[in-house]
């Protein structure tokens, strides 16, 4: 699309590092979107470290800003983004009370047309234990069930390699279109790359609407050239990768973000 989309991000802030609005405004600016981020949460860093700081935006706190938007006329926005991915959790663990699970899945999920949860995220949505590519397929199949006609399991880990499931439904008759794209799994540990798969996801796909498949590629083209700028950094100063306290390249990856390189291609079911 040739105008210019404006992105409401609705996500955590740290002070230090890139997760939440940290890892998903500056790459959205870099793609050409207007982004005003609203910090759900203002945490001094990411939960990789041993311990964090900081406060929580209450229901009311949220609704007030909305509401100042709304008396301005403010709320123009074509694209709402709340990253259904980290706010619930990741490799078995809940971030969210579990009693906001029903929340998610009854309330929030219809409301979405794009969604992006990674394996334990789909697992927790759709009640499901995902163990294969099939199961993740199905899986795929009762989301778009539930509202969102694009949904994207941005990892699996099956094998030794990570896959991303795509599905995209493009009209209720036919079968989603669904693909599949397999990347090697890098040997460390990274905070923050839902939020940027999300980010990226939103934006390839305002850009190119009708495949989502290709909007996919170019997103993990940009997150895999931002992985390995972030090891080789972390390797140049001597740190061990395995450490959960690696922080994004972003900045440095600016032109990776903007000019993605296409190494993994999606490959259709
Ligand atoms: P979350 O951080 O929300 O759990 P994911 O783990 O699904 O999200 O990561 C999102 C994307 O980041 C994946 O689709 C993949 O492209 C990339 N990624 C994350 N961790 C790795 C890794 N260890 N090796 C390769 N790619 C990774
Ligand atoms: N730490 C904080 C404070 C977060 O808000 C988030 C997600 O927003 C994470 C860690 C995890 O991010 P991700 O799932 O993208 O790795
Ligand atoms: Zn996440």
């Amino acid at each position: 699309s040739s105008e210019s989309g404006r992105v409401l991000s609705i996500q955590s802030h740290t002070v230090q590092g890139y997760v939440g609005n940290k890892s998903a405004v500056f790459p959205l600016q870099l793609l050409g979107f207007d982004v005003d981020p609203i910090n759900s949460v203002q945490f001094s860093n990411h939960t990789g470290y041993p311990t964090w700081k900081g406060q929580v935006l209450d229901g009311e706190q949220l609704w007030s800003l909305i509401e100042g938007l709304e008396a301005n006329n403010l709320l123009f926005y074509t694209h709402l983004l709340t990253v259904c991915d980290p706010v619930m959790g990741d490799e078995g663990k809940l971030y969210i009370k579990p009693e906001l699970v029903p929340l998610y899945k009854d309330k929030v999920v219809p409301l979405a047309s794009m969604l992006t949860p990674n394996q334990f995220e789909a697992e927790l949505l759709t009640g499901c234990s995902i163990h294969s590519e099939a199961d993740a397929l199905e899986a795929c199949k009762k989301l778009h069930g539930a509202g969102p006609s694009k949904v994207v399991i941005t990892s699996l880990d099956i094998n030794s390699d990570l896959l991303l499931i795509g599905s995209h439904l493009e009209n209720e008759e036919d079968a989603p279109k669904q693909f599949l794209i397999s990347m090697p799994k890098i040997p460390a540990y990274f905070t923050g790359t839902g939020d940027l798969m999300a980010a990226l996801l939103l934006g390839w796909s305002y850009k190119y609407p009708n495949s989502l498949e290709t909007a996919a590629e170019l997103a993990v083209a940009s997150l895999q050239a931002v992985l390995e700028r972030t090891l080789l950094d972390y390797n140049a100063a001597k740190v061990q990768p395995e450490v959960k306290q690696l922080e994004l390249r972003l900045i440095q990856s600016q032109e990776q973000i903007k000019h993605p390189i296409v190494e993994f291609h999606a490959k259709r079911f």
